[in-house]
């Protein structure tokens, strides 16, 4: 049987994903990116002869497609993620908590972390225990979804724990304040993590560059087994043909069997409105920014942990939620700090110059080091559109659009997860299934 010709647009991770697996499944793929580094979101960022990336990010264990895509591409995830054990620690004397999870099979490592725990009350354990029972019982579901801080409502959820661990969490996993997030995607998140088995928790951090954790390897596995792949193309339009679809960028006229279009949303949209435009319509979205602020002191300073929770308050205007010391997973980045601001629509309105001095304020203080107060060099990188609102009742398009040969694929599109790499990852392998399945159809 001839191998279908499979343009594939946008080389984010879902379609990084999306044409590994065709690949393997047999297609012949044309992978078209409009920018000049792979990766979309999770991509690097050259910045004073350092490699960032376009935002911190962390995996999970329970990240099971990526962690197998990485493999088959040729990485070791064991090697290019350092693995920690679910935690939630604040810098001790912040007034914080400090749990973590010990290597036990679950559900036991969950227990002993929250017995464990430092800085929360009995009734604070008891809530968290009760909640954690809850949720096992009703099998992490709900028949209706409703917000994530109605949830908590319901399961009497002390001042405490909302503050010091539902609500980062929350904001970590969907990048949506809880008074705002879905329920349900945040108790889908809540099973396959802290209600699988323990790995599952585990916390994945990167320990190189996200372009080289998955995207510029799935390339290369895509051009070692005959594809082609065409990085600064930016697809302007998609045509339905007789013999199947033809996709033109300023540089490139490609008749193909079948497309995946694995751009965010709002650029789907457009490719989409001339074929399908109630479906186009339905593609806009409204997000949320993340902010990440780099930090690069003197090689030498370091924190006591990889990484820390500190507590935001934007009243007091205390932005940062996450620390991450990126000296501690790769040598040649010592002394850089990354800090993070997920849903920092507020931070960001008063511009970076306000938001650098608040930022190193806060670290300093809750870390206990003056030092962190004077950075040599800071780079500070929002990115306006992170990802979507993960909001109640929340429609996400299906993989197939319902036209023959033309398929979405992306972070947005339904699937259990909220906007993250697995997320994409799951997406891209799930349309290039269906596409395969379709294009073996008489
Ligand atoms: C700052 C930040 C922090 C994050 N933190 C985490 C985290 O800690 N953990 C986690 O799991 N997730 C995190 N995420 C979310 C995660 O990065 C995204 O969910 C994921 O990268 C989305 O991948 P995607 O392939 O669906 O879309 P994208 O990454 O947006 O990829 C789409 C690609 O399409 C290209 N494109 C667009 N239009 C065209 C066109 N016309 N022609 C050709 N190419 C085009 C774009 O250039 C882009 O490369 C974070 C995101 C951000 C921004």
């Amino acid at each position: 049987m001839r191998k279908p010709a499979v343009a594939i647009i946008g080389a984010g991770w879902a379609g990084c994903a999306a044409a590994v697996e065709l690949t393997r499944r047999g297609a012949q793929v044309i992978l078209l990116e409009a920018s000049r580094t792979l990766g979309g979101r999770a991509r690097r960022v050259e910045y004073q002869g350092t490699t960032l990336d376009n935002g911190q990010h962390i995996l999970l264990g329970a990240y099971r497609d990526t962690l197998h895509l990485m493999q088959i591409v040729g990485l070791r995830p064991s090697e290019a993620l350092l693995r920690l054990p679910l935690q939630m620690r604040y810098p001790a004397n912040s007034g914080g908590m400090d749990l973590q999870a010990p290597h036990l099979p679950a559900p036991f490592h969950m227990a002993w972390a929250v017995l464990r725990a430092k800085g929360l009350t009995i009734a604070d354990k008891l809530a968290l225990a009760r909640f954690s029972s809850a949720a096992q019982w009703m099998r992490w579901q709900l028949n209706v979804d409703c917000t994530v801080s109605e949830l908590l409502d319901r399961f009497d959820q002390t001042e405490r724990l909302v503050r010091f661990m539902w609500r980062p969490l929350c904001i970590a996993a969907l990048n949506t304040p809880p008074e705002r997030a879905s329920a349900v995607v945040f108790l889908n998140v809540l099973r396959d993590s802290l209600g699988a088995h323990r790995s599952a928790s585990d916390m994945l951090i990167p320990r190189r560059d996200l372009s080289s954790l998955f995207p510029d390897a799935a390339v290369s596995y895509v051009e070692h087994h005959g594809g082609q792949v065409y990085a600064g193309t930016q697809v302007r339009t998609v045509m339905c043909t007789d013999q199947g679809w033809r996709v033109q960028s300023d540089n490139l006229d490609q008749e193909v069997d079948a497309v995946v279009i694995s751009t965010p949303p709002a650029q789907a949209s457009a490719l989409l409105m001339d074929l399908i435009p109630v479906l186009a319509e339905s593609l806009q979205m409204t997000y949320e920014p993340i902010t990440t602020c780099y930090l690069q002191y003197a090689p030498e300073l370091s924190l006591p942990a990889v990484f820390y929770a500190l507590q935001d308050d934007p009243e007091k205007h205390r932005w940062a939620q996450f620390i991450f010391d990126r000296g501690q997973l790769d040598a040649l980045q010592a002394g850089l700090m990354g800090v993070v601001i997920s849903a920092s629509s507020e931070a960001i309105a008063q511009g970076n110059a306000v938001l650098l001095a608040e930022i190193v304020l806060q670290i300093a203080a809750d870390l206990d080091m003056p030092a962190l107060l004077n950075p040599q060099w800071h780079r500070i990188i929002s990115e306006k559109r992170a990802t979507f609102s993960c909001t109640p009742n929340l429609y996400r398009p299906k993989n197939d659009t319902g036209m023959k040969g033309l398929f979405l694929a992306g972070d947005y599109t339904a699937n259990d997860y909220p906007a993250t790499l697995e997320g994409a990852v799951r997406s891209g392998r799930e349309a290039a299934r269906q596409l395969m399945l379709q294009s073996e159809e008489p």
